[in-house]
């Protein structure tokens, strides 16, 4: 195993002193619990099929029982992952500092399991079931035969609450996003490639308006080089690291 990367005092000053810490995960600490990637599912029969094809509203209105099979089968994944204690720390961390916001780009609600309570969804929650035509979220329907099942409003075909191919992030959502990382004195990307817009672009904006900021990767990124700290590791040894690091001293 590698060794953990150093945590230098001035980010632990930082983060003792912060008034609002905001985070963007990526799927790097969903990778760390075993929930895999959607390229990453696409095993077995779903090997065959392009992610056009079980991923936009296309596809869905043309097979909606193919498109529905596929979460199905992701939701059971997510079922069997647990949150790992990179998660963990993380709702440890928001338990310590003022103001907390957690920005995810993943959809399996590990965060909310671990104990998050600020979470913005930026892709939505595979958990999380809507009317495909009210874009109303749906938590219980009568149990019947279809597949997919129908809304028990207006009859409509139920979907994942997550967001396809060629669909717009939920606006509130990115809003509040943009919101915490311009207000934010420190800012943590971790487990994400910082390529994909515009989840991209939130490091940058806190940048901008002078955070922090801190990278927690594996892998260097195109955000590496504008980083103010660049750590090197999984969120699970790193996270539980820094929160040590931050209180030396068992309090108990
Ligand atoms: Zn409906």
């Amino acid at each position: 195993m590698a060794a953990l990367p150093e945590i230098l005092p001035d980010l632990l000053d930082a983060l003792r002193a912060a008034r609002h810490v905001a985070v963007l995960t990526g799927s790097g600490i969903s990778a760390e619990s075993g929930v895999p990637t959607f390229r990453d599912a696409q095993t077995g029969l779903w090997a065959k099929y392009r992610p056009e094809e079980l991923a936009t509203p296309e596809a869905f209105r043309r097979n909606p029982r193919l498109v529905w099979e596929w979460y199905e089968w992701r939701r059971g994944l997510v079922a069997k992952a647990a949150p790992n204690p990179g998660h963990l720390a993380l709702a440890e961390l928001e338990r310590r500092v003022p103001r907390f916001t957690l920005i995810t780009q993943n959809v399996d609600g590990l965060h909310q399991q671990a104990g998050s309570r600020n979470v913005i969804e930026l892709h939505g929650n595979l958990r999380r079931t809507k009317c495909f035509d009210e874009s109303r979220v749906v938590d219980t329907w009568p149990a019947t035969d279809d597949v997919p099942p129908r809304c028990p409003r207006c009859g409509g075909l139920l979907r994942p609450d997550v967001v396809w191919f060629g669909e717009a992030l939920p606006q509130s959502a990115l809003a509040a996003a943009i919101e915490a990382a311009q207000t934010c004195d420190l800012f943590f990307a971790i487990g994400t490639s910082a390529l994909v817009q515009p989840a991209a672009s939130l490091p940058f904006q806190a940048i901008q308006r002078g955070a922090m900021t801190v990278e927690i990767n594996a892998d260097a990124t195109p955000l590496t080089p504008r980083v103010t700290h660049a750590l090197r590791g999984s969120a699970g040894e790193v996270l539980p690291a820094l929160l040590k690091a931050l209180t030396p001293y068992p309090l108990s």
